[in-house]
């Protein structure tokens, strides 16, 4: 099976399989992150919602959680994630 080459744990990992609907991202996203690393952002997500109180409905909104997405996951994205990692417990 192939696997790939994951630039936020940097491990040769199991590869995304499923649909993201992150349209112009979904090739960069699945040729660089892994499945398990992509789990792991799916629950920041949510943290990142609700600590920034993003509205998915706004533009600016969505492109907050982009940002932030490419930087959790080691896309060459550098923002502020001071807020995430101070209230960040990762999952049991
Ligand atoms: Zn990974």
């Amino acid at each position: 099976m192939a696997s790939v080459q994951c630039v936020k744990c940097g491990k040769e990992e199991e590869p995304i399989t499923d649909t993201l609907f992150m349209g112009k991202l979904e090739t960069e996203i699945k040729t660089k992150v892994c499945k398990n690393c992509w789990k792991q952002w799916e629950g920041m997500r949510v943290m990142v919602i609700n600590e920034y109180q993003v509205n998915l409905g706004e533009e600016s909104g969505r492109e907050l959680v982009k940002k932030q997405m490419r930087a959790f996951l080691n896309l060459g994205e550098s923002t502020d994630t001071s807020k995430l990692q101070a209230n960040y417990k990762p999952p049991q």
